[in-house]
């Protein structure tokens, strides 16, 4: 069952290779080798050709079996020499115009297969093709980003329970990343981000030693991982009772544009849309949009399409996207609020059920 999935992956690759005038693939990114074969190993390249697929990994590898018979056939490189291994591989799987992948191999390992392939095969810039495909995910791909989501909000709901004056950031994100781990079977999909007060409005706060005051703002973005496919969620509450107005009054700006660009992220439409819908909100608040407004999430955390006004990518269903308006001003604070959602043919459906509230007690 499983394995006649990647064996249709394969195929669908393939039958770009014409168009694009390669009769083979070299695939550098981890993700990609994982998406196409299920190997999960932290070395691996993936030769195409038409004879065959050949793996190129090293011997930590060499002795885990798969529990069905692998898609490619094992090449094992020996200590630091996996140039001459991938060389073999090329010439095994009789490729003459071999795409790479130009944004996941190095110049010294091109440059260094160029010289040993000579004239025998032709290396040619092929970059995006196997993500073109992880844009789509298959029931199973969806069944298991379900369980990361759920694992996430196991952790989240914890966290935002223990969130109390007095507790570090940096406690938070310890037990954040425990549970993450706890309830699933993987690591967690990115380092969690944890911050509080003024620091909620640094985009990509670190977890810092601050203890948070009653009244704090407190932004958690989070996500776990099942069988590799990532969730990613953020929530901001309020730590004991509001402090002032002004973070209810942003707290609903932002939920306004989430709900927004969740109902704009239609299939068939284009992925700037979705950044629209919730700018305009945002905008009509008072607040400027600071980020994308969102990713493609799968195998990594972001992937493609971009939810961005210079995103030319169309929605499709099958599309898993986290949505994740926020807004932030110097010295006060921030909010910022991610929900994981699916296209479906009928528009987005929420992937994701922990409350969106300001306030835990009030969820
Ligand atoms: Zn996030
Ligand atoms: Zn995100």
């Amino acid at each position: 069952m499983v394995r006649s999935r990647f064996l249709a992956r394969l195929e669908c690759l393939r039958e770009q290779f014409d168009a694009a005038g390669q009769d083979g693939l070299l695939i550098s990114d981890p993700a990609n080798v994982r998406y196409l074969t299920g190997f999960s190993g932290s070395f691996c390249r993936l030769v195409i050709g038409p004879v065959g697929v050949f793996l190129v990994t090293d011997r930590r590898y060499a002795e885990s079996a798969p529990e069905e018979p692998p898609v490619y056939d094992l090449v094992v490189a020996s200590g630091a020499r996996y140039i001459e291994a991938e060389r073999e591989a090329i010439l095994l799987s009789g490729s003459r115009r071999l795409g790479f992948e130009p944004g996941a191999i190095s110049w010294w390992e091109l440059r260094a297969l160029e010289a040993c392939l000579s004239r025998r095969s032709r290396l040619l810039a092929a970059g995006g093709q196997v993500e073109e495909l992880r844009r789509i995910k298959d029931d199973l791909e969806i069944a298991a980003i379900r369980s990361a989501v759920a694992a996430t909000e196991m952790a989240l709901t914890h966290v935002l329970a223990v969130a109390e004056p007095g507790v570090a950031e940096r406690e938070l994100a310890a037990i954040l990343a425990a549970d993450l781990r706890r309830h699933s079977d993987g690591p967690p999909a990115f380092e969690p981000l944890v911050s509080s007060g003024p620091r909620t409005a640094i985009l990509h706060a670190r977890p810092s030693a601050r203890r948070m005051e009653a009244g704090d703002l407190l932004l958690v973005d989070a996500g776990a991982t099942a069988s590799g496919l990532a969730a990613d969620m953020c929530r901001t509450i309020v730590v004991g009772d509001p402090q002032d107005g002004l973070q209810a009054r942003a707290f609903a700006a932002v939920r306004e544009a989430l709900d927004a660009a969740i109902a704009a992220a239609r299939p068939g439409d284009p992925a700037s849309q979705v950044e629209d819908a919730a700018r305009r909100v945002l905008e009509s608040h008072g607040y400027p949009l600071r980020h994308d407004v969102g990713h493609g999430v799968g195998l990594d955390v972001h992937e493609s399409p971009r939810l961005a006004q210079d995103s030319t990518e169309v929605l499709a269903p099958g599309m898993v996207l986290a949505i994740e308006p926020g807004l932030y001003v110097a010295g006060w604070g921030g909010v910022r609020l991610e929900e994981l959602v699916l296209v479906t043919a009928q528009g987005a459906c929420r992937l994701t059920h922990l409350p969106v509230s300001l306030n835990v007690a009030a969820g």
